[in-house]
């Protein structure tokens, strides 16, 4: 109902059969008072005929009866015998074929009567009649000039002239013919004018029907039609002919409505017919043109839903020079207008105004696609050194001049996946890593595109970015912290004022506490501040602790418990760390020696910087602690992470090679988020694989976590090197660590770093571990 088609459909089927009805109730109308018309003219045109039959027939008796009168023969024999007056009756009677034939004496008398008796076959036979000899019933007629009479004998009514017979002045007799109103008569109408005519008449009270062209013919409808009540399915006319006062020769011509409007009727049903099938062909008509008015606007409306779903390919193909043409074409016109200012508000959405080079929003998708393939990926935090000046003293339009030439030299550089400008002077570049390179390659590449100086209006401008570094995973595993990490790089890079900065954890720390950190850990070491706590390390195959892990706590006196996080990369960078290893190294020792006495036989491993490595004395001072406190050289182990083995791997291959051969274990510490490649693995002599924690907190719901530490477990285990696990948090991966074959589990669902005192209680109460 609501489409428009439907609409104009139904406008031009009520429009239709407005009009229809309109010319059918004319032609009805017209039709009723043609009926009408046509049934008066029939009635009155058969009233008109029977009138001059009925005179003409009078007025033949009447001459023929004056004539008759005027016979020399019939007045000789008159007054004479019967007989012959009656053969001379007969033959003058015959002439006119009259039914009656009467002789009248002058005294009044009937002398002669002749009658044409018809039988039921149409026979006919002249016999006298029965009134032979009698007086004549209507003397009065005799008298009277009037000649004609409606004469009633027997059963029948004649038609009668009276005509007398003179002879001189002196009148003889009289002559009367006549005809009689029978059925031939009726019959006779009813050929001439196609209605049935009955005749009635009324003598004194009586009605009495007399003749009739119709068979069943009654005296009742008879009489209803001469009173004008005619039924509803006849039309009819009546007529009444009087004689004077004796009787009433009553006249009905009538017909079926029906036979006489069937013709009518027909051209009606024609009418009809014709009506219909126009009116057919006219919807028919009508469906078409609403479905062509309003196929364009079909094509408008599926076309507006197709650039409403985003799809601006399509265009609309109207053929038609009309208003929809038209409108199709400005539909077309307005879509590519559409398409062209979306694309123009994308672009400009993910865009940098004054660079055209892609924004942060474009920096965050490529993020988030790398984080999805898991690709290892370097950032490189660009910022455009001494703008502020150039704008302060040259004006922004130069400073502006100088982005864009930086960002143009910089849009040349190979080698990176993205380069994107995110604020006024900063820039970020992104690498995929697919090898372990170091980003020093790209760094010089970046100086060198920008070493040319910029001329700007004879004034020569140097362009000098300082870049701050940070990657997934090496340094973090989400996205939006190795921005933050490049930015703190960047940041530490202004403030030490060199030109390139690659984060580490160090760099984090709040630059005021950091400040004050560095002072205080000084005193620290020597005003006995630090704690050891222990963390146990599980044998995952006999459930049993073996090892343990020292881990340094700072108390500090005014901001309580610092992590190490916060001051191990301060005491680093600060040449403190050697201190620090030391004390905790001794520490351990003691500690060692403190759980023999109570029988406990542990393995304490300690965490060596890339720092230490580089010590010369170090190895010195380990070798010595271990002989001054008689620890067997093979209850040790020293944690090292990746990287302070990449910054200078012959030499750290070299001392460690040492330590190997003194006895000690060596450990690869958060095994996994460096980028050690299975080449370099295989030169360090190491004893095992410690597997970062990141992979092993998550190896419940994580598939691909699974498979890397599983096939790290393999790997290890190919190249002979047992495997510890750390970060383990609950119950599935201790489990499937033990069904993986890994050999020690560390991890707060095991136990957390503990001060010496309390883990010793923990393990002198622990049960070995059942594995499911
Ligand atoms: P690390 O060597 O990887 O030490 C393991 C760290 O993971 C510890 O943090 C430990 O408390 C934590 N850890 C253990 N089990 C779980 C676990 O199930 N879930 C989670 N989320 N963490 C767990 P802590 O003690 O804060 O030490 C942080 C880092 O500080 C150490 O990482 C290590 O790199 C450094 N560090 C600690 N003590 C020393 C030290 O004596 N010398 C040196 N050079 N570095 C140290
Ligand atoms: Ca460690
Ligand atoms: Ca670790």
């Amino acid at each position: 109902m609501k489409s428009l088609q439907t609409k104009i459909f139904l406008f031009f089927v009520l429009l239709l059969l407005l009009v229809q009805a309109i010319a059918l109730w004319t032609i009805v109308a017209g039709n009723e008072s043609q009926e009408k018309q046509a049934i008066t003219n029939r009635l009155t045109t058969a009233k008109t005929i029977f009138s001059a039959q009925f005179n003409s027939r009078r007025d033949y008796l009447a001459a023929f009866a004056e004539t008759a009168a005027k016979d020399y023969g019939i007045k000789q024999v008159f007054e004479d015998e019967l007989r012959s007056l009656l053969v001379a009756m007969n033959n003058h009677r015959k002439r006119i074929d009259a039914d009656l034939a009467m002789a009248i004496s002058s005294e009044g008398v009937i002398t002669a009567q002749l009658v044409l008796d018809k039988n039921q076959a149409g026979e006919s036979k002249v016999k006298q009649g029965t009134e032979g000899k009698q007086a004549f019933r209507f003397p009065q007629w005799l008298e009277s000039q009037e000649q004609d009479h409606l004469y009633v004998l027997g059963d029948s009514v004649y038609q009668i002239s009276l005509s007398p017979m003179n002879v001189g002045a002196k009148t003889i007799g009289w002559l009367a013919f006549g005809f009689e109103i029978d059925q031939k008569l009726a019959q006779h109408f009813l050929n001439i004018t196609q209605l049935h005519t009955d005749f009635a008449i009324k003598v004194g009270d009586e009605w009495r029907l007399i003749a009739s062209s119709n068979t069943d013919a009654e005296l009742s409808f008879t009489k209803r039609v001469v009173n004008g009540d005619t039924p509803n399915d006849y039309i009819a006319i009546g007529h009444l002919v009087d004689e004077a006062g004796q009787l009433q020769l009553a006249l009905a011509m009538y017909g079926l409505r029906a036979d006489i409007v069937a013709v009518l009727q027909e051209q009606w049903w024609q009418f009809l017919i014709l009506t219909f099938i126009t009116l057919l062909l006219s919807l028919s008509v009508a469906y078409l043109i609403a479905a062509s008015i309003t196929k364009p606007i079909k094509q408008l409306v599926k076309q507006a839903k197709i650039v409403a779903s985003g799809d601006y390919n399509q265009t609309v193909q109207i053929t038609d020079s009309s208003e929809l043409g038209q409108l199709a074409s400005e539909f077309n016109a307005m879509q590519s207008a559409v398409l062209s200012r979306e694309k123009a508000i994308t672009h400009r959405a993910n865009h940098d105004g004054l660079t055209d080079l892609p924004n942060r929003s474009v920096l965050k998708l490529a993020l988030q696609d790398l984080a999805d393939r898991k690709q290892p990926f370097r950032v490189f935090h660009l910022n455009l050194s001494r703008l502020k000046d150039v704008n302060e003293t040259l004006g922004h339009d130069v400073g502006d001049w100088l982005i864009k030439a930086a960002a143009r030299r910089l849009s040349t550089l190979e080698g990176f996946q993205l380069l994107c400008h995110i604020g006024a002077d900063e820039f970020i570049l992104l690498a995929e890593l697919n090898d372990d390179s170091a980003p020093d390659l790209a760094v010089e590449k970046i100086h060198q595109v920008l070493e040319e100086n910029c001329e700007y209006q004879g004034i020569s401008l140097q362009l000098q970015v300082r870049i701050g570094i940070a990657a997934v995973p090496e340094h973090c595993h989400d996205t939006k912290s190795v921005l933050q990490m490049a930015d703190t790089a960047l940041h530490h890079s202004h403030k030490v004022n060199q030109l390139v900065q690659i984060y580490h954890q160090g760099l984090d720390v709040n630059s005021a506490e950091r400040l004050s950190l560095i002072n205080d850990l000084k005193d620290a070491i020597v005003d006995d501040q630090l704690e050891l706590h222990f963390q146990p390390k599980l044998n995952l195959v006999s459930g049993i602790v073996t090892h343990v892990e020292a881990l340094v706590r700072w108390r500090h006196p005014t901001l309580g418990m610092v992590p190490p996080d916060n001051f191990i990369h301060i005491a680093e960078q600060t040449g403190q760390i050697n201190a620090l290893t030391h004390w905790v190294f001794i520490n351990s020792l003691k500690q060692y020696k403190a759980w023999c006495e109570v029988g406990l036989n542990i393995n304490i491993a300690v965490n060596i910087s890339a720092e230490n490595l580089k010590a010369p004395d170090f190895y010195g001072f380990i070798c010595q602690s271990v002989e001054t406190y008689n620890v067997p050289a093979e209850k040790v182990t020293l944690e090292v992470t990746e990287s302070a083995v990449v910054d200078d791997p012959e030499a750290a291959i070299a001392i460690l090679q040492k330590f190997k051969n003194r006895g000690m274990r060596i450990s690869i510490d958060d095994y996994g988020t460096g980028y050690s490649s299975l080449a370099q693995l295989k030169q360090l002599p190491v004893h095992e694989l410690k597997i970062d924690k990141s992979f092993v907190q998550r190896l419940c719901d994580d598939e691909d976590d699974r498979i890397i530490v599983r096939s790290t477990i393999e790997l290890a285990h190919n190249m002979g090197l047992s495997v510890v696990a750390e970060g383990i948090e609950d119950e599935f991966a201790l489990n499937w660590l033990a069904q993986n074959k890994c050999e020690l589990g560390q991890g707060y669902f095991i136990s957390r770093p503990k001060p010496a005192k309390e883990l010793t209680a923990w393990l002198l109460e622990k049960k070995p571990y059942i594995f499911e």
